[in-house]
């Protein structure tokens, strides 16, 4: 088995296109079969630069990386189709002799106006009698026009009344009439390829034996399928599978790059800089999400094992997958999936690796935090948490001063006449020589009971002291972090604010 990842280099890699990436690759190795990327770059107007090494990046960071490609290697490169210029010449010379393609010199402005005089015009069976082509010009005029170096292009001579059957795995036979399609340009004016021939030359060179795809290159399989036939290739065509479309969070309709700003989500794995901001985008990675977590979110919108498990591994993936498995439907994107699978994957984390995802968060703010103090921050925040860049939103009074308190709750919960008893209490957990979150606990526990308070007259107000809400870890298992010197700090700061709060009120 052979498969291939064909993106065209036109910007940031859309999670659509993330999802085909990781369907080829779960294949591939399911089946001990090989996994291609190939640089769909014939489209020059479409070029961005950058935009091949960001797919690249995006492959690695979701540790799916294909085993041939563009500055991997392998042994059917070039695997960027603009350095494969002479081989779609080839192939397109192949076509003109057998009179399978033909050559056109209808200009732009000559099409459009075709288009605009003719309802539904197609270039085709049809209506290619009435054009400037190689086959109404004849062979000497045709030859002359190109001695003087009139521009041309090469289409496809679609056949009459052919019944072309494309046998997708995920949708079954679909039959589509000759008659339907137009005669495709094959190779531009430029002498550059387009898609299709590209394309299908590629995956034949390749020996690609699957030809896993969006949904929006079905229109594009029959005539696909044809130049698999002209070619004489049909033994050995891949078999196809075209991906239902990831559709809006309402499911109406596709879910698009602009999305992302919309609705205020990533449609891409990595964050995306271009020189307009309109045009540049946060990424899963910069909102805070987990490899792992994108994989597994991303291999459930159209595919399913069947089964109530929802959380895979890459591992468990491959041994699962199969196309027969992939809906035909379209899938909804829903976010807040997408955060509850990342939840999962963090609770899941031991605390030293969460400490390496985390500290470049932290160090946004604040200088080299210690790590046995952030791996135990980690433990403390990861099941308090969605998104890794939360750690920091939720739990920033760990690592500095408390920076908003909750107003309403103290006053609600702070009696300053109970100050001289809390100070009491204080004493007492001054004394305490092993900080533990245990010794702070049994330490304030007896003195309710001796005090004969209630818990719900105090322990609010440990935790407004300590994080300023009433957000958080389990209060003594942050005082315990926070450490003797600087709890007994903020409950000082807590409770002189408290006071002015109930003065301003
Ligand atoms: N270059 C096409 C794309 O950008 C590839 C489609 C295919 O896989 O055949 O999606």
């Amino acid at each position: 088995m052979r498969v291939r990842f064909a993106p065209s280099p036109t910007g940031a890699l859309h999670i659509g296109g993330v999802r085909t990436a990781l369907f080829n690759y779960l294949l591939a190795r399911k089946h001990g079969g090989t996994f291609i990327l190939r640089i769909e770059d014939t489209d020059q107007s479409r070029f961005v630069p950058g935009a091949e090494e960001y797919i690249i990046n995006a492959l690695k960071w979701l540790d799916i990386m294909p085993v041939e490609g563009p500055g991997i290697g392998g042994d059917y490169g070039p695997y960027r189709q603009s350095e494969r210029k002479t081989l779609y010449k080839e192939h397109v010379d192949h076509l003109l002799k057998n009179g399978q393609a033909y050559i056109a010199f209808d200009t732009p402005e000559e099409l459009a106006t075709k288009r605009e005089t003719s309802v539904n015009f197609q270039y085709g069976p049809a209506t290619r009698a009435e054009m400037r082509n190689s086959l109404t010009l004849g062979e000497a005029e045709t030859q002359t026009l190109i001695d003087v170096g009139t521009p041309y292009v090469v289409r496809m001579k679609i056949p009459d009344n052919r019944n072309i059957i494309v046998d997708d795995i995920i949708r079954g036979k679909v039959s589509i009439s000759s008659n339907e399609l137009d005669d495709k340009v094959l190779m531009k004016a430029d002498g550059m390829p387009t898609y299709h021939l590209a394309n299908i030359v590629d995956d034949h060179l390749m020996k690609i034996t699957h030809v896993i795809r969006g949904e929006e290159w079905l229109p594009s399989a029959g005539h696909h399928v044809l130049l698999y036939d002209f070619f004489g290739w049909t033994d050995t065509m891949p078999r196809f599978a075209h991906l239902p479309l990831i559709l809006k969070p309402d499911g109406n309709g596709k879910l698009s790059k602009r999305d992302g700003a919309k609705f205020g989500f990533p449609v891409f794995p990595l964050s995306w800089n271009a020189e307009n901001a309109a045009d540049s985008f946060h990424g899963f990675d910069e909102f805070g999400f987990l490899p792992q977590a994108v994989n597994n979110f991303l291999a459930l919108l159209g595919w399913n094992p069947g089964t109530e498990q929802e959380i895979f591994s890459l591992e468990e993936l491959t041994a699962l997958f199969s196309l027969e498995k992939i809906n035909k439907a379209g899938a909804r994107f829903n976010f807040d999936k997408a955060k509850w699978f990342n939840q999962q994957y963090i609770m899941a984390m031991d605390n030293a690796g969460l400490s390496k995802l985390v500290r470049p968060i932290i160090e946004k703010n604040v200088k080299s935090p210690d790590e046995d103090f952030l791996q135990k921050f980690c433990g403390l925040m990861k099941e308090r948490v969605t998104l890794l860049t939360d750690f920091w939103t939720n739990g920033n009074y760990f690592f500095q001063d408390i920076e908003l308190y909750d107003t309403e709750k103290i006053k609600k919960s702070w009696k300053p006449e109970n100050r001289p008893r809390f100070e009491k209490m204080l004493e007492k957990v001054a004394e305490i020589e092993h900080f533990t979150s245990e010794a702070v606990e049994s330490c304030v526990k007896t003195y309710l009971l001796e005090e004969n308070l209630k818990p719900g007259e105090i322990l609010p107000i440990w935790r407004l002291a300590l994080c300023g809400s009433m957000q958080g870890p389990a209060v003594f298992d942050m005082a315990a972090l926070l450490g003797k010197n600087e709890t007994l700090k903020r409950w000082d700061a807590g409770m002189a604010y408290f006071d002015t709060i109930l003065q301003n009120a």
